[in-house]
């Protein structure tokens, strides 16, 4: 189900309130049931690929978030929703775009789709949400030695996400509680999962 304006603003921090209107008016917020990649499960999802699907709300974001990055040369992306705002965000800052493969989990593999990363290059990995950091320090990690990361971007992280040896810039704080499957509420009320990976 859509959220309402009243679960967007229980579920995310912004400093800037407009950023709440986007998700209303893109209707990218649901609730229910889901089974993220990570395997836990959460009765929020936001949906950044409806976001994505929406060009100037996909460009009101990424320009806000390119106005806090450092300088950089080269954005690596996974090839899920998260090349919606790196995508957006490659444009804007005249940057070059490399997209890599995913598994059935949607996590990054080493495999590249599109683009390379070039030696001396300055390198920010993005995805849209950060619900962990995993899937960006595996982004980081495939820049090698000949480039520097100079770090990592997403539109929110989760408020459990730890801090890195990579500074990750986002505009928001995702506030919901994410459960592991033993201890989730809507398990024990045998609500049936939506696997995220559909959504994306
Ligand atoms: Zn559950």
């Amino acid at each position: 189900m859509r959220a309402t304006r009243q679960d967007i603003d229980s579920s995310l921090r912004f400093d800037d309130p407009s950023l709440a209107d986007i998700i209303a008016r893109t209707e990218s917020l649901l609730t229910g049931h889901f089974c993220l990649l990570s395997g836990r499960h959460s009765d929020r999802f936001l949906r950044y690929s409806t976001i994505g699907r929406d060009a100037k709300a996909a460009r009101e974001i990424a320009q806000r978030l390119a106005a806090r990055l450092p300088s950089l040369d080269s954005i690596v992306v996974p090839e899920s929703a998260g090349l919606y705002l790196g995508g957006v965000l490659a444009n804007i800052l005249n940057a070059s775009l490399v997209v890599v493969g995913v598994d059935s989990r949607r996590r990054p593999t080493g495999q590249l789709r599109r683009g390379r990363i070039a030696a001396g290059a300055k390198v920010l990995a993005v995805n849209d949400i950060a619900t962990s950091r995993r899937s960006l320090d595996l982004l980081c990690a495939l820049a090698g030695p000949d480039a520097s990361v100079v770090g990592a971007a997403a539109f929110v992280h989760h408020s459990g996400v730890e801090r890195g040896a990579v500074a990750l810039t986002t505009l928001g704080v995702a506030t919901w509680p994410i459960y592991d499957p033993e201890h989730c509420p809507q398990c024990r009320r045998g609500l049936g999962c939506v696997w995220a990976g559909e959504l994306s």
